[in-house]
Protein backbone atom coordinates (compact mmCIF):
# COMPACT_ATOMS: atom_id res chain seq x y z
CA UNK A 1 0.00 0.00 0.00
CA UNK A 2 1.76 3.30 -0.71
CA UNK A 3 1.97 5.97 2.06
CA UNK A 4 -0.63 8.21 1.96
CA UNK A 5 0.65 11.64 3.13
CA UNK A 6 -2.65 13.43 3.85
CA UNK A 7 -2.86 10.82 6.61
CA UNK A 8 0.47 10.42 7.90
CA UNK A 9 -0.31 9.43 11.12
CA UNK A 10 -2.61 6.98 10.12
CA UNK A 11 -0.43 4.67 7.94
CA UNK A 12 2.83 2.77 8.33
CA UNK A 13 5.91 3.71 5.80
CA UNK A 14 6.57 -0.04 3.80
CA UNK A 15 8.93 -2.16 5.81
CA UNK A 16 11.04 -3.87 3.15
CA UNK A 17 13.37 -6.58 2.76
CA UNK A 18 15.24 -6.58 -0.58
CA UNK A 19 17.54 -9.20 -2.12
CA UNK A 20 20.75 -8.48 -4.11
CA UNK A 21 21.99 -11.75 -5.83
CA UNK A 22 24.41 -9.47 -7.81
CA UNK A 23 26.33 -12.14 -9.87
CA UNK A 24 25.74 -15.03 -8.40
CA UNK A 25 23.72 -18.13 -9.07
CA UNK A 26 23.44 -19.87 -12.48
CA UNK A 27 20.33 -20.34 -13.71
CA UNK A 28 18.76 -23.44 -11.79
CA UNK A 29 19.63 -21.90 -8.80
CA UNK A 30 18.47 -18.69 -9.50
CA UNK A 31 15.19 -20.07 -10.22
CA UNK A 32 15.51 -22.82 -7.06
CA UNK A 33 15.95 -19.62 -4.84
CA UNK A 34 12.77 -18.05 -6.05
CA UNK A 35 10.90 -21.27 -5.69
CA UNK A 36 12.11 -21.46 -2.16
CA UNK A 37 11.48 -18.17 -1.29
CA UNK A 38 8.08 -18.01 -2.85
CA UNK A 39 6.74 -20.97 -1.22
CA UNK A 40 7.32 -19.71 1.82
CA UNK A 41 5.84 -15.90 1.71
CA UNK A 42 2.60 -15.66 4.37
CA UNK A 43 -0.58 -14.43 3.39
CA UNK A 44 -0.65 -11.88 6.83
CA UNK A 45 3.17 -10.63 6.27
CA UNK A 46 3.78 -7.16 6.37
CA UNK A 47 6.97 -6.95 4.97
CA UNK A 48 7.15 -6.50 1.12
CA UNK A 49 9.83 -8.80 -0.13
CA UNK A 50 12.17 -7.95 -3.17
CA UNK A 51 14.50 -10.01 -5.35
CA UNK A 52 17.43 -8.49 -7.69
CA UNK A 53 18.28 -11.61 -9.63
CA UNK A 54 20.65 -10.62 -12.48
CA UNK A 55 19.22 -9.50 -15.86
CA UNK A 56 19.96 -13.03 -17.89
CA UNK A 57 16.69 -14.50 -15.33
CA UNK A 58 14.69 -11.15 -14.54
CA UNK A 59 11.97 -11.97 -16.66
CA UNK A 60 11.47 -15.48 -15.56
CA UNK A 61 11.56 -14.76 -11.82
CA UNK A 62 8.99 -11.39 -12.63
CA UNK A 63 7.00 -13.88 -14.31
CA UNK A 64 6.97 -16.88 -11.89
CA UNK A 65 6.42 -14.14 -8.75
CA UNK A 66 3.47 -11.85 -10.96
CA UNK A 67 0.45 -13.33 -8.63
CA UNK A 68 2.24 -13.44 -5.65
CA UNK A 69 1.33 -10.75 -2.77
CA UNK A 70 4.39 -8.58 -1.09
CA UNK A 71 7.17 -10.01 -3.16
CA UNK A 72 8.53 -7.81 -5.84
CA UNK A 73 11.15 -8.17 -8.54
CA UNK A 74 13.87 -5.48 -9.28
CA UNK A 75 16.73 -5.07 -11.51
CA UNK A 76 20.41 -4.57 -10.43
CA UNK A 77 20.84 -1.33 -12.57
CA UNK A 78 19.88 0.09 -15.20
CA UNK A 79 20.73 2.26 -18.54
CA UNK A 80 20.17 6.27 -17.96
CA UNK A 81 19.25 6.42 -22.08
CA UNK A 82 15.79 4.59 -23.08
CA UNK A 83 16.98 3.18 -26.23
CA UNK A 84 20.05 3.32 -28.89
CA UNK A 85 23.34 1.51 -29.60
CA UNK A 86 25.00 1.17 -26.05
CA UNK A 87 25.89 -2.35 -26.64
CA UNK A 88 25.70 -4.28 -23.66
CA UNK A 89 23.33 -1.94 -21.66
CA UNK A 90 19.73 -2.62 -20.63
CA UNK A 91 16.99 0.64 -20.77
CA UNK A 92 14.34 1.01 -18.40
CA UNK A 93 11.52 1.62 -20.65
CA UNK A 94 12.76 -2.72 -21.20
CA UNK A 95 12.77 -3.38 -17.76
CA UNK A 96 9.56 -2.14 -16.84
CA UNK A 97 8.12 -3.74 -19.85
CA UNK A 98 8.72 -7.28 -18.32
CA UNK A 99 6.89 -6.63 -15.41
CA UNK A 100 9.24 -5.56 -12.84
CA UNK A 101 8.60 -2.88 -10.17
CA UNK A 102 11.92 -1.50 -8.33
CA UNK A 103 15.73 -0.94 -9.79
CA UNK A 104 19.05 -0.90 -7.67
CA UNK A 105 20.82 2.84 -8.67
CA UNK A 106 23.89 3.71 -7.19
CA UNK A 107 25.34 0.51 -5.55
CA UNK A 108 28.70 0.89 -4.04
CA UNK A 109 29.80 -1.71 -6.85
CA UNK A 110 28.46 0.69 -9.50
CA UNK A 111 30.00 3.33 -8.20
CA UNK A 112 33.42 1.77 -7.68
CA UNK A 113 33.93 -0.84 -10.47
CA UNK A 114 31.99 0.68 -13.31
CA UNK A 115 32.60 4.85 -12.23
CA UNK A 116 29.49 5.64 -11.89
CA UNK A 117 28.92 9.05 -9.90
CA UNK A 118 26.37 11.42 -8.68
CA UNK A 119 25.30 12.33 -11.82
CA UNK A 120 25.04 10.11 -13.71
CA UNK A 121 22.73 7.82 -10.97
CA UNK A 122 20.52 11.30 -10.92
CA UNK A 123 19.67 10.20 -14.89
CA UNK A 124 19.40 7.06 -14.00
CA UNK A 125 16.65 7.70 -11.41
CA UNK A 126 15.11 10.31 -13.53
CA UNK A 127 14.87 7.91 -16.54
CA UNK A 128 13.35 4.90 -13.84
CA UNK A 129 10.92 6.78 -12.52
CA UNK A 130 9.61 8.22 -16.28
CA UNK A 131 9.39 4.48 -17.24
CA UNK A 132 7.51 3.47 -13.70
CA UNK A 133 9.98 1.71 -11.80
CA UNK A 134 10.85 2.71 -8.20
CA UNK A 135 14.38 3.18 -7.57
CA UNK A 136 15.91 1.90 -4.96
CA UNK A 137 18.74 4.56 -4.64
CA UNK A 138 22.29 3.55 -2.47
CA UNK A 139 24.56 5.76 -0.47
CA UNK A 140 27.15 5.27 1.67
CA UNK A 141 30.97 5.97 2.38
CA UNK A 142 34.44 4.00 2.49
CA UNK A 143 35.90 3.42 5.83
CA UNK A 144 38.60 5.91 4.80
CA UNK A 145 35.56 8.47 4.95
CA UNK A 146 33.89 7.42 7.78
CA UNK A 147 38.00 7.54 9.14
CA UNK A 148 38.63 10.60 8.36
CA UNK A 149 34.98 12.16 9.69
CA UNK A 150 33.55 12.83 6.18
CA UNK A 151 30.87 10.19 6.40
CA UNK A 152 27.90 12.54 6.81
CA UNK A 153 28.60 14.88 4.19
CA UNK A 154 29.29 12.41 1.46
CA UNK A 155 26.31 10.75 2.22
CA UNK A 156 24.66 14.44 2.20
CA UNK A 157 26.35 15.06 -1.14
CA UNK A 158 25.32 11.64 -2.59
CA UNK A 159 21.80 12.32 -1.43
CA UNK A 160 21.59 15.78 -2.77
CA UNK A 161 23.12 15.31 -6.48
CA UNK A 162 21.31 11.95 -6.83
CA UNK A 163 17.82 12.65 -6.04
CA UNK A 164 17.17 16.51 -4.92
CA UNK A 165 16.03 17.35 -8.78
CA UNK A 166 13.14 15.41 -8.05
CA UNK A 167 9.99 17.13 -7.64
CA UNK A 168 7.97 15.93 -4.25
CA UNK A 169 5.75 13.18 -5.79
CA UNK A 170 8.68 11.56 -7.50
CA UNK A 171 10.96 11.72 -4.14
CA UNK A 172 8.05 9.47 -2.39
CA UNK A 173 8.67 7.14 -4.97
CA UNK A 174 12.45 6.49 -4.22
CA UNK A 175 13.29 4.32 -1.95
CA UNK A 176 16.76 4.71 -0.15
CA UNK A 177 19.30 2.48 0.90
CA UNK A 178 22.02 3.50 3.10
CA UNK A 179 25.30 1.14 2.66
CA UNK A 180 28.68 2.07 4.64
CA UNK A 181 30.84 0.37 2.06
CA UNK A 182 32.86 -1.18 4.96
CA UNK A 183 29.98 -3.44 5.45
CA UNK A 184 29.02 -4.71 2.12
CA UNK A 185 30.26 -7.93 2.04
CA UNK A 186 32.65 -7.74 5.12
CA UNK A 187 30.74 -9.55 7.76
CA UNK A 188 31.24 -5.83 9.78
CA UNK A 189 27.75 -4.43 9.92
CA UNK A 190 27.30 -1.23 11.05
CA UNK A 191 26.24 -0.93 14.55
CA UNK A 192 22.68 -0.14 15.10
CA UNK A 193 23.63 3.36 16.59
CA UNK A 194 25.43 3.93 13.77
CA UNK A 195 22.76 3.23 11.21
CA UNK A 196 20.32 4.85 12.91
CA UNK A 197 21.91 8.20 13.28
CA UNK A 198 23.10 8.11 9.46
CA UNK A 199 19.39 7.58 8.44
CA UNK A 200 17.95 10.03 10.83
CA UNK A 201 20.57 12.60 8.73
CA UNK A 202 18.86 10.96 5.31
CA UNK A 203 15.02 11.35 6.66
CA UNK A 204 16.09 14.89 8.42
CA UNK A 205 18.28 15.70 4.65
CA UNK A 206 14.86 14.98 2.70
CA UNK A 207 12.50 16.73 5.69
CA UNK A 208 14.49 20.15 5.11
CA UNK A 209 13.83 20.00 1.11
CA UNK A 210 10.62 18.39 0.78
CA UNK A 211 9.38 18.79 4.23
CA UNK A 212 8.49 16.16 7.12
CA UNK A 213 5.10 14.46 5.93
CA UNK A 214 7.42 13.15 2.56
CA UNK A 215 10.50 12.51 4.70
CA UNK A 216 8.68 10.38 6.91
CA UNK A 217 7.20 8.15 3.88
CA UNK A 218 10.29 7.36 2.51
CA UNK A 219 11.12 3.83 3.40
CA UNK A 220 15.04 4.11 4.11
CA UNK A 221 16.84 0.39 4.12
CA UNK A 222 20.03 -0.20 5.57
CA UNK A 223 22.62 -2.73 4.01
CA UNK A 224 25.89 -4.30 4.88
CA UNK A 225 26.17 -7.25 6.28
CA UNK A 226 22.93 -8.10 7.13
CA UNK A 227 22.16 -11.96 8.38
CA UNK A 228 19.60 -13.69 10.72
CA UNK A 229 21.93 -12.88 14.33
CA UNK A 230 21.94 -8.87 13.65
CA UNK A 231 18.58 -8.29 11.71
CA UNK A 232 16.16 -7.55 14.41
CA UNK A 233 18.71 -5.38 16.18
CA UNK A 234 19.26 -3.27 12.84
CA UNK A 235 15.40 -3.09 11.91
CA UNK A 236 14.55 -2.25 15.89
CA UNK A 237 15.84 1.24 14.77
CA UNK A 238 13.09 4.33 14.53
CA UNK A 239 14.51 5.04 11.36
CA UNK A 240 15.72 1.52 9.61
CA UNK A 241 12.29 0.42 7.37
CA UNK A 242 14.34 -2.61 6.60
CA UNK A 243 17.04 -4.21 5.03
CA UNK A 244 19.53 -4.65 1.36
CA UNK A 245 20.65 -8.03 1.69
CA UNK A 246 23.19 -9.57 -0.12
CA UNK A 247 25.63 -12.65 0.99
CA UNK A 248 22.55 -13.39 3.52
CA UNK A 249 20.20 -13.28 0.35
CA UNK A 250 21.60 -16.27 -1.65
CA UNK A 251 19.91 -18.67 0.82
CA UNK A 252 16.26 -19.01 1.41
CA UNK A 253 16.61 -20.02 4.99
CA UNK A 254 19.36 -17.11 6.18
CA UNK A 255 16.65 -14.57 3.89
CA UNK A 256 13.40 -15.85 5.32
CA UNK A 257 14.53 -15.84 8.61
CA UNK A 258 15.84 -11.89 7.99
CA UNK A 259 12.50 -11.22 6.77
CA UNK A 260 10.77 -12.95 10.38
CA UNK A 261 13.23 -10.37 12.18
CA UNK A 262 10.75 -7.66 10.14
CA UNK A 263 7.93 -9.82 11.13
CA UNK A 264 8.98 -9.69 14.82
CA UNK A 265 9.90 -5.87 14.66
CA UNK A 266 6.50 -5.16 13.22
CA UNK A 267 4.26 -7.19 15.63
CA UNK A 268 5.45 -5.06 18.57
CA UNK A 269 4.64 -1.56 17.09
C1 LIG B 1 24.84 -5.43 -0.86
O1 LIG B 1 25.41 -5.94 -1.79
O2 LIG B 1 24.02 -4.53 -1.09
C2 LIG B 1 25.13 -5.93 0.48
C3 LIG B 1 24.68 -5.23 1.48
O3 LIG B 1 25.89 -7.06 0.59
P1 LIG B 1 26.14 -7.92 1.95
O4 LIG B 1 24.81 -8.11 2.60
O5 LIG B 1 26.72 -9.20 1.46
O6 LIG B 1 27.05 -7.12 2.78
Amino acid sequence: MKYDTENANVMKRKKIVAGNWKMNLNYAEAMALTDAIAGRMNENQETEVIVSPPFLFLHEVASQLKDKAMISVAAQNCSDKNSGAFTGEVSPPMIASIGVDYVIIGHSERRKYFYEDNLLLAEKVKGALRNSLLPVYCCGETLEQRNSGKHVNVVKQQIEEGLFHLDKMQMEECVIAYEPVWAIGTGVNATPQQAQEMHAMIRKLISGKYGEKTAESISILYGGSVTPANAEELFNCKDVDGGLVGGASLKADDFLRIIDAMEKVLSRE
